[in-house]
Formats: structure tokens, C-alpha cells, sequence
């Protein structure tokens, strides 16, 4: 690439340049509409068009070793299998995994994670946590985009309890039963976008405050005092 100082002026102007890469972008712009409009009626079939894959209406076949969507893994009585060692957020190079350790009531186990959260907006999906983990308590074979659907960042965590959900529905339903509830809970949202009302809509802060409200005790009924009729006690 040139330095500005060994650009010449009409380089510099830039106008060039960019009437290049508008051709460019016109020039498949026009041919990919021409080529659809051929397919649509039967012409040209055996010239390719772009297409953008409509996911998650459709999607393309992963590879088994696809990296998707996190899970936490179950132990045969279905709780947690993760052992809070830190490893995983110790090798996470995006640091979005957030654990709070608690104290396991079994005493052959340590610790487990009383919180577990991933900060899919940060996450680049190396796997790398995946590889950390001494005991397989993480996975990202699901096969599936994490949700890319929410009104505030902290709608992008994913918590212990949906990491851990995404485990039972893998093993009752397998990966398509996996995609489905994805699917399902898309289909909720768009048709409850337009309600203003909804409770989903609001953000988390607002959500937070609003439970806050709840938690407070109810205000003292105020008893209206209607003076025009005074109690026939007082009356003179
Ligand atoms: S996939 Fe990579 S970035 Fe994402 S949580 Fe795991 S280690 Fe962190
Ligand atoms: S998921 Fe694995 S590496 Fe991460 S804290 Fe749990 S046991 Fe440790």
C-alpha cells in the first residue's frame, strides 16, 4: 500500500477510488439480479448466482466438528458436571466467561458453579475453553448459532441454567430437537416484535429496576377524607 506522500493528486482525491469500487459492487449487483431473473424462468440455469444463506431458515450442512453453541454437560443425576476450577475463563482469550464458585454439598466434590456465564457478544468461539476443561463439563458440539436476538447486551449471556438446558434438550431431542427450540422461541419473538407492551422488550435495566419496584413493600393505602359530609360527631 502507498503513503499518502506517494500518492499522486488524483490518488489523493480519492474520487477514483471510489467510483472503482462502486463498479465493482454495481457490477455484481446487476449481474446477480440479471442471473435470478434467468433462473426464475428457467434460462441460464448453469450460471451461478450469489446467494446469501437465509439462516436460520436455512442452513448449510456443518461439519461434525463444527464449533457451535456452548453447553454445559449433566452428570447422570442431571446436575452439573463443571467443577468451578477456572480453567476454561483462565484460557478464554475474549475473558467472557464469568464463574462464581460455591461449595458442592456431595464431599467428593469440591466446588460447582453457582453462576456460570458466557458473554456470547465477546466470545469468538476458539473452543479453546472447550480444551481447557480437565473434566469434558464444557462443549460446543451443538451444531447451532448462539441466539442473535435480544435488546440489550446482557440479553447475549448465557446463563448456567440455558447452558445446562441445552444439554438436556441435546440428549431428549438430539441437535435438530436443539434447533428447533431455537427456531420456536425466533417464531415467539417475531410474532410478539410489534407489541410495544411485551415484557421481553424491555431491556435488562429496565427489567432490573422494575423488579426492584416489586420487591419493595406496597405503600399505605391513603383513607380519602370526604369533607363536604363531616362525621355527625363533629357537626355543629
Ligand atoms: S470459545 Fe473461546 S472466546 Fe468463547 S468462551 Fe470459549 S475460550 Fe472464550
Ligand atoms: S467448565 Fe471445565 S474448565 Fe471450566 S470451570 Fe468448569 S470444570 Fe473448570
Amino acid at each position: 500500500m502507498k503513503r499518502t506522500e506517494e500518492m499522486s493528486f488524483w490518488e489523493r482525491l480519492y474520487i477514483l477510488q471510489v467510483l472503482k469500487g462502486l463498479s465493482v459492487t454495481n457490477y455484481h449487483f446487476i449481474r446477480n439480479l440479471a442471473l435470478h431473473i434467468a433462473h426464475f424462468f428457467g434460462l441460464a440455469k448453469a450460471r451461478r448466482a450469489s446467494v446469501t444463506t437465509q439462516y436460520p431458515e436455512q442452513r448449510k450442512v456443518y461439519a461434525e466438528d463444527y464449533r457451535g453453541s456452548h453447553r454445559l454437560t449433566l452428570r447422570a443425576d442431571g446436575s452439573v458436571r463443571c467443577t468451578s476450577c477456572f480453567l476454561c475463563a483462565t484460557a478464554c482469550p475474549a475473558q467472557c466467561i464469568y464463574i462464581e464458585a460455591g461449595e458442592h454439598p456431595d464431599p467428593h466434590i469440591e466446588k460447582y458453579p453457582l453462576r456460570y456465564e458466557i458473554d456470547t457478544l465477546r466470545c469468538i468461539y476458539c473452543g479453546l475453553c472447550v480444551e481447557a476443561c480437565p473434566c469434558d463439563a464444557i462443549r460446543m458440539d451443538t451444531c447451532v448459532h448462539p441466539r442473535i436476538w435480544g435488546f440489550d447486551r446482557r440479553d447475549f449471556v448465557e446463563t448456567k441454567e440455558t447452558l445446562m438446558h441445552r444439554s438436556r434438550v441435546i440428549a431428549e431431542k438430539g441437535r435438530e430437537g436443539n434447533m428447533n427450540e431455537m427456531m420456536e422461541w425466533y417464531a415467539e419473538q417475531a410474532r410478539e416484535i410489534y407489541n410495544p407492551l411485551r415484557g421481553e422488550l424491555r431491556t435488562y435495566s429496565e427489567r432490573e429496576l422494575l423488579e426492584k419496584r416489586e420487591e419493595q413493600p406496597a405503600e399505605p393505602e391513603l383513607t380519602v377524607i370526604d369533607r363536604r359530609h363531616p362525621p355527625h360527631g363533629n357537626a355543629k
